[in-house]
Formats: C-alpha cells, sequence, structure tokens
C-alpha cells in the first residue's frame, strides 16, 4: 500500500526519526500523490520492468514503484535515511537500498548484476544540484537504459527539449536530444514538495532511441565539437573552436568547413542543429 504520498504520514515518519533536512543534498520530499501517480504513469513501469531510483529519501516514490515493478533498486546518499527506508519500504521484499553517492556507483555493473545487462527504466525525484552530471553520465556512458523519467528544475527540463535560436539551448540539449526523445509530462509548483523548493520543478521522459537521430564516425568528437561551441558562447564558432586546443583546428579550417555548409564566418554555435553539428563534426 503506496501512503507515503499524504503529507500527514511523511511529516509523522520525519517526526518519529527526528530527521533534519539536508540542504546539501537536494533534499524535498513529494508530498502530492496525484503528481507521484503522474510519474509512474509516465514511466510506464510494468511487472517485468527493473527500475533504478536515485535519491529515494523516506521511500515515498519506491513505494509506487514497488507496487507496479518486478525489482527496484534505490541509490540514496543519506546514511540517515537508511534506517527510515529499512522502515517504510519493510512490506516490498522486491525493493534494495544502496546507501552509496549515485556519481560514484558503476551503474553499467549494477544493472549487469540486478538486471541480466538489460535495460533499466530510471526514475528519480533528482537532487536538483547534480542533474546534469546524472543524466550526463547515463547518457554518455551508455549504461543499458530504457527511459529516464525524472522530476528536475522546470528550466532544467526546458533546455533539455529546445531547439536552437533559444538562450537555453546548449550541449545538455544536444546531448539529451542526441540519445534520446524528450517530452515534458508535467509542471509541479513548489507546494507539493516538503520543504518547498524555491523554484518550479517538471517531469520530463527521456526515451533512449535505439539509433541517434543523425549518424556520425566518432561520437566523442562530436561532444568534443559541441562543448567547445557553448564553451564560449559569445564568440562566433570560426573564433570559440580555434581557440579549443582539444579539437586542435585552425580558424581557416573551421570557416571552410562552415562555407561548404553553406554558413558565413559570423555563424554562432547556438544557431546551430544537431544535424549541423553532426556535418559539421565530419568535415572537421
Ligand atoms: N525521492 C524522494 C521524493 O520524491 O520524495 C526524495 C527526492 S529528493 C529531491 C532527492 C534525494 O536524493 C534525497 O533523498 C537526497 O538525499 C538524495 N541524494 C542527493 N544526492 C545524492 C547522490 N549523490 N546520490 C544518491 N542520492 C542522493
Amino acid at each position: 500500500m503506496a501512503e507515503l504520498g499524504i503529507p500527514q504520514n511523511t511529516i509523522s515518519i520525519l517526526q518519529k526519526y527526528g530527521f533534519r533536512f539536508q540542504k546539501k543534498y537536494g533534499q524535498n520530499f513529494l508530498i502530492d500523490p496525484s503528481v507521484l501517480e503522474r510519474i509512474v504513469d509516465a514511466a510506464q513501469i510494468g511487472e517485468k520492468d527493473c527500475v533504478l531510483e536515485i535519491g529515494p529519501g523516506i521511500g515515498t516514490m519506491t513505494q509506487y514503484l514497488a507496487e507496479r515493478a518486478r525489482e527496484v533498486v534505490a541509490v540514496e546518499i543519506d546514511r540517515a535515511l537508511i534506517p527510515i527506508l529499512n522502515e517504510t519500504l519493510s512490506a516490498y521484499p522486491n525493493v534494495t537500498v544502496l546507501n552509496e553517492d549515485i556519481l560514484k556507483v558503476d551503474v553499467e555493473q549494477l544493472v549487469r548484476e540486478r538486471n541480466g545487462g538489460n535495460p533499466v527504466k530510471v526514475v528519480a525525484n533528482l537532487p536538483y544540484y547534480i542533474t546534469t552530471p546524472i543524466i550526463m553520465s547515463l547518457l554518455e556512458k551508455r549504461v543499458p537504459v530504457e527511459s529516464i523519467t525524472v522530476m528536475v528544475q522546470k528550466e532544467v527540463a526546458e533546455r533539455m527539449q529546445v531547439g536552437p535560436g533559444t538562450k537555453e539551448y546548449g550541449a545538455l540539449s544536444l546531448a539529451v536530444q542526441y540519445y534520446t526523445r524528450p517530452k515534458i509530462v508535467a509542471n509541479v509548483p513548489p507546494n507539493c514538495f516538503i520543504p518547498r523548493p524555491n523554484v518550479g520543478s517538471a517531469v520530463i521522459r527521456l526515451t533512449r532511441y535505439e539509433t541517434p537521430p543523425v549518424q556520425v564516425q566518432d561520437e566523442e568528437k562530436l561532444f568534443d565539437l559541441i562543448r567547445a561551441s557553448f564553451n564560449q558562447r559569445r564568440k562566433t564558432l570560426a573564433n570559440g573552436l580555434s581557440n579549443a586546443t582539444k579539437l586542435g583546428v585552425t580558424r581557416e579550417r573551421v570557416v571552410q568547413a562552415l562555407e561548404e555548409m553553406g554558413l558565413p564566418p559570423t555563424v554562432r554555435g547556438e544557431t546551430l542543429t544537431l544535424e549541423q553539428f553532426a556535418r559539421l563534426s565530419s568535415l572537421l
């Protein structure tokens, strides 16, 4: 029975254990059953699924996930939450809680051990201070993941979904859109959490492509190029890329490649589509 989403139950358990929120871990716990249902619905969890949850907190969403999935592995950094999770998840033998920092976990090995290397579904109300490194490492390290359904800061969700020509567009948008099809599934106001965050939140589902929408010979090179293009956002591509020592290209070479693509030498990275970055990467 999933019951922690009810605010009074969350407050009682926090009081029982004298729990103190740690700001440094981005702890904002969900207290809205309809939002919890919406996340688990968007993640399309079924009885065959193995779910990786990042940051279970007191186990609120974990209960919802455990009701539907075959197995849930929940990775929580805060040791003070472990005894609470032992109590709140005691009715769910299909949940394993690991007291670890997700950024230090070898997720690929974990997936091998828990799901025979088959793709897992990642579901999380993420600690906002590490949203980008978590998502980037799940995508770039090619961990077997079918989908990632996460609550993030609203602006970050928008950044993942936007295309060129907006100020939110950047390396995160391109990485997300190279590996996955992103879709914002809900906007969530601060009053759905305890304590309330200072920012609006959104739930986004990233569905992994079997093959990326553009083909490149060298993915690492593509992402070096993309990062270099946005590191010096206010410079033209020709200047920014020739300054990036890792790429080892001259300004003339960049200008020539841009010309072949029918682009002016003054063009900036923020106006290029994923397809254009792929083409530029091949030409350079
Ligand atoms: N899932 C719970 C919920 O929805 O109510 C809690 C979400 S809260 C926004 C983020 C959780 O991630 C906290 O429990 C926090 O302690 C945990 N956390 C923060 N940094 C972490 C890390 N590096 N590795 C694993 N868990 C982390």
